[in-house]
């Protein structure tokens, strides 16, 4: 009885090393992003499409992996990708001193503006009336991406307004549309695709920031960082990035 038992302990435990073996041998390479964010990422016909999915299976490719992309809110992107949930992120995401300090960010892919979307005929007609001494005005932003961060420490911070936080940039644009706030701080390419679906709107001339968009990987990845930034590396050298960055916003 006890080596019956002996022996079907053994056997469990051989099954468990195997599964174990099993996720280890895993093809996978998991890309998480938050596909709110037109043309780099979007759902069509319950696909998520764009600049970023394609790099993404570019690099998946050049690496023999199999790419799985997951879409989750933006602020819980670089959580999960420090919990090793996802293998990395790719979402329009720019380059901060910040999340620096949370993950590590390959060679950068694009570049990213922050531009100001208001009604037709706003009192607001530059940049510089956001930081007027006197200004009060609502900004929407999408949670936790930067045009949150610095609306928060520029204005909000220095009592020249409050930032309302939507999950989606395309929900700020809504309540710009209804009169909740005064304009929308989000990134140029978003904004476009915004603007042109809502009638009424304009993207002004004066920009707020240029930012660098980059991948992002877990601090405890190295490797992977070094085979994601090689791959990507190619992709750039090659003119895919290119190519897949003017499928997506052809040259004006
Ligand atoms: N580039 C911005 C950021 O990194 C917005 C990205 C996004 O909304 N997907 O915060």
């Amino acid at each position: 009885m006890k080596k019956l038992l002996a022996l079907s302990l053994a056997l469990v435990l051989c099954l468990a090393v195997f599964a174990g073996c099993g996720a280890k041998d895993d093809n996978t390479l998991t890309m998480a992003t938050n596909a709110e964010f037109p043309p780099y990422e979007f759902m069509e016909d319950g696909k998520i499409v764009g600049i970023d999915a394609e790099i993404a299976q570019a690099i998946a490719d050049k690496l023999g992996k199999e790419l799985v992309i997951e879409n989750v809110d933006f602020d819980s992107l670089i959580p999960g990708v420090q919990t090793n949930k996802y293998d990395f992120v790719m979402a329009g995401m720019t380059v901060t001193d910040e999340r620096k300090e949370q993950v590590d960010f390959t060679q950068t892919y694009a570049t990213g503006v922050q531009v100001i979307i208001v009604k037709e005929g706003s009192a607001i007609t530059s940049a510089d009336d956001l930081f007027a001494d006197g200004a009060n005005n609502k900004i929407g932003v999408q949670l936790a991406t930067t045009g949150d961060l610095y609306c928060t420490w520029d204005i909000e911070d220095e009592g020249l307004g409050t930032v309302e936080r939507y999950n989606k940039g395309a929900d700020a644009v809504m309540a710009l549309n209804s009169g909740k706030v005064d304009c929308v701080v989000i990134d140029n390419e978003p904004a476009k695709v915004f603007v042109q679906n809502n009638p009424g709107l304009k993207i002004l001339d004066t920009e707020y920031i240029t930012e660098d968009y980059a991948a992002a990987v877990s601090k405890d990845s190295p490797e992977l960082l070094a085979d994601i930034d090689k791959a990507l590396g190619e992709l750039i050298a090659d003119g895919t990035v290119k190519n897949i960055i003017e499928k997506y916003i052809p040259a004006e």
